[in-house]
C-alpha cells in the first residue's frame, strides 16, 4: 500500500466521500519508476517496500531439485500442509491458524468477517496504511486515535485508544509499528484487551500485526486462551523474505478462527506458494539469522543516518524513519532521491509523519548509495 507522493500514481476513490488514506494505491513498478525519473531500471534500489535485500537460500536447493507440486488440480482448499507449517512455528495448534494470500488478505478476511456497513474500527496513526483502506471499504468509520509524538517514541495514547472503543467492532494494532519502527510495550497491548474484554457480551476484535515479530522476537500470541478476541498476524514477506510468495496467516482463538474460516475463499493461494511458505516456515533458523543480520546493517544505516544529520527514530525493524522536516521538505527530498534511483516511502499530506521518510534496510551497496545520496550537498 503506497502514500500519494512523488512518482505514485493515485488509484480513483471508490466514492465521493473517502479520504486520501482510504484509497488503495498501488507502488509503482521498478519500471514505470525508471521511466518516471529518467534512470536505468537497474539503478532503482527499493528502500520503500520493506523488504529483503537477498532471497531466502533454501530456493537454490528447491529450484536444484526442479521442485514443482502438482499444478492440473486445484490447491488443497484446507492448506493442510502451509496450515500446519505456520501452526508449528507460531506454537499453535492447526484449529488455531488460518492461512491467507498475505498478511493483507488475512486482515481483508477481519474487515470483512467483523466490520458491518455503519461500524468502527479504532487505528491508533501512524501505522500500516491498509487499517483505514480495509475499514473504509467495507463502509465502516474510521477512529482515527494519534499517538503521541516522536519525542515520546510514537507510543500509544491508550487512554485516548480505549475511550474510543465503545461500539467498535476492531482494533487495529501493529508491534512493532509500521512506520514508526518501535515496539508495543506489553503493558499497552495488555491494557487494550483488557479494556476490549470488559465490553463484553461485544468486544471488538484485537488484531496485533506482527508482521515484522522476527526482528522483535515478542508476541502476544499466547494470550489468546485468555482473551479469545485477540488475533495475531504474521506473515512470510519481511524476515523469511517472500514477499512475492504472497502468505501470511493468523494466530487466534478457535472461534475466532472459525468465524474468519466461514468467509475464506478456497483458493487464493497457490499451491507454488503454499509449498514454498511451508518449506521456509520449517526452517525458522534462516529467518532469524537474516533478521540478525539485518539488524546489524539497520544499526550501521542508522549511524551513518546520524552523521549526515539525518538521525531516524529508534526501530527494532528493517526500517528507518527519518524525519526531514514539513511534508514539502520531504516531498522535495523524496525527489531528489528519486532522480538518482533511490525510492523512499513518503507519506501523505495529512499524516502525523508528512515530514519524514522511511527507509528500508538493504544490502550494504545500496545503503551505502543511500548515504551518499544523502550526504551529497544539495543542488
Ligand atoms: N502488515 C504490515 C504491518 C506490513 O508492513 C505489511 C507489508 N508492508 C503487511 C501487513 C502486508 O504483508 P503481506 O505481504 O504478507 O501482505
Amino acid at each position: 500500500m503506497a502514500a500519494p507522493g512523488p512518482g505514485r500514481t493515485r488509484a480513483e476513490p471508490l466514492g465521493g466521500r473517502v479520504a486520501a488514506s482510504e484509497v488503495y494505491t498501488w507502488e509503482p513498478s521498478d519500471a514505470t519508476l525508471a521511466a518516471r525519473w529518467g534512470v536505468p531500471v537497474e539503478r532503482i534500489a527499493r528502500f520503500d517496500l520493506n523488504t529483503s535485500p537477498v532471497a531466502p537460500a533454501f530456493l537454490e536447493g528447491a529450484l536444484r531439485e526442479r521442485f514443482v507440486p502438482p499444478l492440473n488440480e486445484y490447491p488443497d482448499s484446507e492448506y493442510r500442509e502451509l496450515t500446519a507449517a505456520a501452526a508449528a512455528y507460531s506454537h499453535a495448534t492447526p484449529d488455531e491458524v488460518i492461512v491467507g494470500a498475505g498478511a493483507d488478505e488475512v486482515l481483508d478476511l477481519v474487515a470483512k468477517a467483523c466490520l458491518p456497513a455503519g461500524g468502527a474500527a479504532v487505528v491508533p496513526v501512524p501505522t500500516y496504511g491498509m487499517y483505514p483502506v480495509l475499514t473504509s471499504q467495507r463502509g465502516a468509520e474510521v477512529r482515527r486515535v494519534a499517538r503521541r509524538g516522536q519525542d515520546d517514541g510514537w507510543s500509544l495514547d491508550v487512554e485516548g485508544l480505549v475511550a474510543r472503543l465503545p461500539g467498535a467492532q476492531v482494533v487495529w494494532l501493529c508491534t512493532p509499528n509500521n512506520p514508526t519502527g518501535a515496539p508495543e510495550p506489553p503493558e499497552t497491548l495488555h491494557a487494550v484487551l483488557e479494556a476490549s474484554a470488559r465490553l463484553a457480551p461485544d468486544p471488538p476484535v484485537v488484531v496485533v500485526d506482527e508482521a515484522y515479530h522476527e526482528f522483535w522476537p515478542h508476541t502476544i500470541a499466547p494470550l489468546r486462551s485468555r482473551y479469545p478476541e485477540l488475533l495475531v498476524v504474521r506473515t512470510v514477506s519481511k524476515a523469511f523474505a517472500l514477499p512475492s510468495v504472497r502468505v501470511g496467516w493468523a494466530v487466534g482463538a478457535r472461534p475466532l478462527i472459525a468465524r474468519l474460516e466461514r468467509i475464506r475463499p478456497p483458493g487464493s493461494i497457490s499451491t507454488i506458494s503454499a509449498a514454498l511458505a511451508s518449506r521456509a516456515l520449517r526452517r525458522p533458523d534462516e529467518a532469524a539469522e537474516r533478521a540478525a543480520g539485518l539488524a546489524a546493517e539497520r544499526d550501521w544505516l542508522a549511524a551513518r543516518l546520524a552523521e549526515a544529520g539525518r538521525t531516524p527514530c529508534v526501530s527494532v525493524t528493517n526500517f528507518l524513519l527519518v524525519p526531514v522536516g514539513d511534508f514539502e521538505a520531504a516531498q522535495a527530498l523524496a525527489r531528489d532521491l528519486l532522480r538518482g534511483g533511490i525510492v523512499p516511502r513518503t507519506f501523505p499530506e495529512d499524516s502525523p509523519v508528512a515530514g519524514h521518510l522511511r527507509f528500508t534496510v538493504r544490502s550494504r551497496a545500496e545503503n551505502e548509495r543511500l548515504v551518499a545520496a544523502l550526504t551529497r550537498p544539495t543542488p
